[in-house]
């Protein structure tokens, strides 16, 4: 079987196919500290792809509440199970079992099949905290006595699919223009391969067309430069979609690369799937590390302590550039902060976006003799 390099984990693994990295690949990040999960994503992304027959529990984009939603039921404990008690970091590399290690006899990875009840209740735990607070508690110390957070998900376009790397008809592939991962309908005969292999579990059947389907990565919208529905659309500007670059090729003025490879203030999902998935999360600041450490890996202390920093006003290039998350609809290949604004430019460089990092406001007076009025609704 061939090797492949994951440097998210910072080690080599085998996968079924030789890998060759896109010539871009498709990423996301999403700040978790400012969704409100308010389901815009999960409406746009369902209006838009998946209104059809057979598709009526089909969320490619959801939000669930940690810790006590999933969707489906217990996807990340399963998961957890899985891979077993041994996962271990040694700093920032993993030394414990990925999903491709703990593969039974014969199998290239391990897997779980969720049954049909497990897809019935995408809100279960929707706003539950940790824990039970006494009425009138006041939290002002992090992280918090009692907490939850909305985990907003799609397809993560792995860079090692297990999907990909479970699908028995090879209907399952990665594009080499952007790594955006697809089910091709003419070849998918419906083996649910990809349902059970996929650990975030975004392959979804569809039980009328008999066919896997998941998320597209909004490719049309992609192709013509434009960032998918979910991330247009997202009331909480918590997301910004381009590309990444693998580690050695790093560009510090693409967004992406910025937020993920420069400042380490996004996150992979469970990297120790060892799928290196390319969607990223901005840790919530007000949850227990050791939660998200189990959830992001040993990265986490030091996104925190950087998002901090940025609160404080001393990281002005991330503050900058986090006011570019839900700017504009198309994709900022690189980016720019000069002078208290922070700039977006497309492929070829032009200028697609500008945004002051401090909106102009105007404070005017309750009683206001020119026009002769008083207003109520200023203190
Ligand atoms: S998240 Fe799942 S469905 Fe998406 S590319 Fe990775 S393995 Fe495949
Ligand atoms: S639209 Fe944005 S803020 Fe609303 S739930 Fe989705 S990710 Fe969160």
């Amino acid at each position: 079987m061939p090797t492949v390099y994951n440097w998210q984990i910072r080690r080599e693994l085998d996968y079924p196919y030789e890998h060759e990295r896109p010539k871009k690949q498709f990423a996301m990040v999403m700040d978790l500290n400012k969704c409100i999960a308010c389901q815009t994503c999960t409406i746009a992304c369902k209006t838009t792809w998946t209104p059809g027959r057979g598709q009526e529990y089909m969320l490619w984009n959801n939000v669930e509440t940690k810790p006590y939603g999933f969707y489906p039921l217990g996807w990340d404990v399963k998961l957890l199970d899985l891979l077993g008690d041994s996962q271990k970091w040694v700093d920032a590399t993993y030394e414990g079992p990925t999903l491709f290690d703990v593969a039974p006899e014969g199998d290239t990875l391990g897997k779980w099949m969720p049954d049909e009840y497990d897809w019935a209740f995408p809100n279960v735990g929707e706003d539950e905290v940790s824990e039970p607070v006494d009425v009138g508690t006041v939290m002002e110390t992090l992280p918090h006595l009692a907490w939850m957070f909305y985990l907003p998900r799609i397809c993560n376009h792995c860079t090692y699919p297990a999907c990909v790397a479970a699908c028995p008809r090879k209907a399952i592939y990665k594009r080499p223009e952007d790594g955006i991962v697809l089910i091709d309908p003419e070849r998918c005969e419906g083996y649910q391969e990809c349902v059970a292999a996929c650990p975030y579990k975004k392959s979804i059947f569809n039980a009328v067309a008999r066919i896997s389907q998941k998320c597209i990565g909004c490719f049309p919208k992609v192709e013509a430069g434009y960032q998918p529905q979910c991330v247009t659309t997202c009331i909480g500007r918590i997301r910004l979609q381009g590309f990444i670059s693998p580690p050695d090729q790093v560009r510090p003025d693409n967004p992406i690369d910025f937020l993920v490879h420069v400042k380490k203030v996004a996150l992979p999902l469970y990297p120790q799937t060892g799928l290196e998935p390319n969607v990223y999360y901005i840790p919530p600041i007000h949850v227990p590390r050791s939660f998200l450490r189990q959830m992001f890996g040993p990265g986490v202390d030091h996104a925190l302590r950087t998002y901090e920093r940025m609160r404080r006003g001393e990281e002005p290039e991330l503050q900058g550039l986090l006011h570019l998350f839900g700017s504009t609809e198309r994709i900022s290949h690189s980016f720019r902060v000069v002078d208290g604004e922070v700039i977006g430019f497309d492929e070829h460089g032009r200028e697609i976006v500008r945004v002051p990092l401090v909106e102009p406001y105007q404070e005017r007076p309750h009683e206001d003799p020119a026009l002769e009025v008083v207003r109520q609704d200023i203190p």
